[in-house]
């Protein structure tokens, strides 16, 4: 394929892809990533960096001071575990732990976050200090929430911080991103209806929990359509409902559990979501002489970038690969992300690189038992952060 922008010098790419199979090959899943951080730990102290190991258990922060004075500090954040998932493929640098695969392309956010901090630290010229965040845990844990909560920015003050993550199906080394929200907050939730139950043949007897049930999974759906203005979005999805026993189709149920997912891209569309849900299945037990037992439990926010620091992401990227190859107003996902903790508290930018389509081998999706991070992108992802650190910490 072509030459990606950002090439650097062939030996440390090499080294880098090195790294990266490397970490391939040793997926470690949320808080386990300890060999992971011990080779983030190794390199960044070959590389004159201050190491700092064991926020949320095997996070690794490196402090690189620059060669000006500036007050200012930023934050660089990767993420650095595994999913739980079988790798299909067949390649040299699969996966040789059973049922763990990186099937999300940290291997490769971890690997390009490396290689901006060696580029940095071989040539200091910024003015102000960055802490780079290796985070365990990305993948459903919240590793992110767990670092601040064990005093990340108390310990590495950060005035900004930023992510990038790989988009298959989006030409290598491509940039998209957008200021306000990019990705969905992500809760679940459940509603226990309560009756007496009773025999089949004589429901009058009894109260039933299977009507509320089914008239609150068909009310779900009006919160969406009837409670959040058409110009706002969210997805309410029921995925399990449990009831009864299949070998007493008879018998009518005392219990009828219904559980589901939720997203949302502003904090008054999640408040309301949490609220009618909780309407909606306690009037509805009400209603049929039952009750309800809900609970609403928030996992991931809204990731929400803020206009100043997308803006520099955006110029980064132009100085990168230039301006045709950059999208600054992508729409944004149902998907969702840990970074999302890391700016509620601080403002900063999450951006996606395009991880290749079908002809350069990127289109497999992240969760899928095929994908693989392309390597072709390792220094294009390099030059963004280095570019973004330039924009950031620039001017003296
Ligand atoms: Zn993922
Ligand atoms: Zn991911």
């Amino acid at each position: 394929m072509a030459r990606m922008p950002g090439e650097m010098p062939m030996k440390d790419r090499d080294e880098l892809i090195a790294i990266r199979r490397d970490i391939h090959r040793h997926p470690e899943t949320a808080f386990e990533e300890q060999r992971t951080s011990d080779i983030v730990a190794a390199k960044l102290r070959e590389w004159g960096l201050d190491v700092h190991r064991g926020l949320a258990r095997t996070g690794v922060v490196g402090t690189l001071k620059g060669r000006r004075p500036g007050q200012r500090a930023i934050g660089l954040r990767a993420d650095m575990d595994a999913l739980n998932l079988q790798e299909l493929n067949q390649f040299a640098h699969r996966s040789s732990h059973d049922g763990k695969m990186h099937a999300c392309g940290h291997d490769g956010h971890t690997t390009m976050l490396l290689g901006a901090a060696r580029r940095l630290a071989a040539d200091p010229d910024f003015a102000g200090t960055l802490y780079f965040i290796f985070q365990p845990a990305e993948e459903g844990q919240g590793g992110a929430r767990v670092m601040m909560e064990e005093g990340l920015f108390d310990l590495f003050p950060c005035d900004a911080v930023y992510g990038m993550h790989n988009m298959p199906g989006m030409p290598a080394g491509q940039f998209a991103i957008r200021p306000g929200p990019l990705l969905a907050a992500s809760d679940s939730w459940s509603m226990i209806f309560r009756g007496t139950g009773g025999h089949g043949a004589m429901p009058h007897r009894g109260t039933d929990p299977t009507m509320p049930a089914a008239a609150f999974i068909t009310a779900t759906q009006t919160i969406a359509g009837r409670n959040v203005a058409a110009s706002d979005a969210a997805v309410v999805s029921v995925g399990h409902i449990q009831a009864g026993s299949a070998g007493s189709p008879n018998v009518i149920p005392a219990q009828v559990t219904v559980s589901g997912t939720a997203r949302s891209y502003s904090p008054a569309v999640r408040d309301v979501i949490e609220r009618r849900l909780g309407e909606l299945g306690h009037s509805l037990a009400a209603a049929h002489g039952c009750t309800a037992e809900y609970e609403y439990q928030r996992r991931y926010p809204p990731l929400i970038n803020a206009p100043e620091q997308t803006a520099l992401a955006i110029r980064a990227a132009e100085q990168t690969v230039g301006r045709d190859r950059v999208d600054p107003d992508t729409a944004p996902l149902t998907g969702a992300e840990d970074f999302a903790f890391m700016l509620e508290r601080k403002p900063g930018a999450y951006i996606f690189i395009g991880n290749g389509v079908d002809s350069e081998g990127g289109c497999h999706y992240v969760h899928t038992p095929h994908y693989d991070f392309n390597d072709e992108i390792i220094s294009t992802g390099v030059a963004w952060w280095v570019n973004l650190v330039r924009q950031e910490l620039g001017a003296p």
